[in-house]
């Protein structure tokens, strides 16, 4: 969309940026968290007032959604200064040594990610929904600058704001599931399972079902089984689960051996498809038990009746059968 580097994401430029990054490239990836706000939109329109002395390349929001604020050519006013001892970062006193080292301006050699994180100490986890995006901007963005995609050494990489300001940013991002990161990242293309297609926005499965939005991301950010494929589309369910009224309205769709599902509140999730089976199994067997009864009810009592009317009990019960599926 518009004038964005990454596919999807939304442009709302930021106030303030260094044009150009001085001959130098981007080598690192630097992850933040906004301790703030509840949507990239409001993280998007704080950079983009003159007052803000502060910006980054991208903004990643609870639900997904990506903005970009500051061109990749240009570098964000993210990372501040570098501070504690030169060391080893990580460990809220030591910055990684390679920055102060270089003698360079950290943001003229970095891409800034914000991660949208409503509590001020930054100690929300990512959605999964936030998770997915992050991961496949991250991915993305390290393809495309030839970033390694590994954790961050002298030589590059992606790291927290913690590695270059351990004095007043150790809690930043805060909790981020690096794990996840490394395997996905690693796997690269290998996480569209094997024989299913992706064109980068729609997922195909080898029965010809797609598999779109979060969805998607869930499936390509969760090294997915590819027998494990999809048995319908994603529709609207409500309410979403019959063993879980509390859910509320949703979407859902059903694979092979799990069913994912996604809600306004909680975003996209694997359901408890045993749980939700066995609420299927008694609802049905109190439906049979009650179809029963009604063919007794119907064969004992046809004497009194015509036979037009017998007729047109017994074309009835099909109905009603199908009806109490
Ligand atoms: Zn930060």
């Amino acid at each position: 969309m518009g004038n964005s580097d990454f596919h999807g994401a939304l442009f709302v430029p930021a106030a303030h940026h260094w044009v150009g990054r001085e001959g130098q490239q981007p080598a690192w990836i630097i992850l933040h968290g906004t301790a703030g706000f509840t949507t990239a939109r409001q993280c998007a329109d704080y950079f983009a007032d003159p007052a803000t002395e502060a910006s980054a390349h991208y903004i990643v929001g609870r639900d997904g959604e990506v903005i970009q604020c500051v061109h990749e050519i240009n570098a964000a006013w993210a990372n501040g200064a570098i501070t504690g001892e030169p060391g080893t970062g990580g460990d809220g006193v030591h910055h990684d040594a390679w920055w102060s080292q270089m003698g360079l301006n950290p943001n003229l050699l970095t891409i800034a990610i914000e991660h949208v994180k409503p509590s001020q100490d930054n100690s929300d986890s990512l959605t999964t929904e936030q998770k997915a995006a992050s991961f496949r901007l991250i991915a993305d963005i390290c393809q495309r600058w030839g970033i390694p995609p590994r954790f961050a050494d002298a030589r590059g990489g992606i790291t927290g704001h913690f590695s270059i300001d351990p004095v007043n940013r150790s809690g930043c991002p805060g909790p981020y599931p690096w794990a996840e990161l490394w395997e996905f990242v690693k796997g690269g293309a290998a996480m569209v399972p094997s024989g299913w297609k992706d064109d980068g926005k729609t997922l195909v499965a080898p029965n010809g079902v797609k598999v779109v939005q979060g969805f998607r991301d869930y499936v390509l950010a969760h090294a997915w089984h590819a027998d494990n494929w999809p048995l319908e589309s994603e529709h609207g369910a409500t309410p979403v689960e019959i063993s879980n009224p509390s859910l509320g309205g949703g979407t859902r769709q059903r694979f092979r051996w799990t069913t994912l599902e996604w809600t306004p509140k909680r975003g996209v999730f694997e359901a408890w498809t045993g749980q939700e089976l066995q609420a299927y199994e008694l609802r049905t067997a109190a439906l049979n038990k009650e179809v029963a009864e009604l063919k007794a009810k119907l064969a004992a009592r046809p004497v009194g009746l015509t036979e037009p009317m017998q007729n047109a009990l017994r074309n009835a019960l099909p109905v009603l059968q199908y009806l109490c599926k």
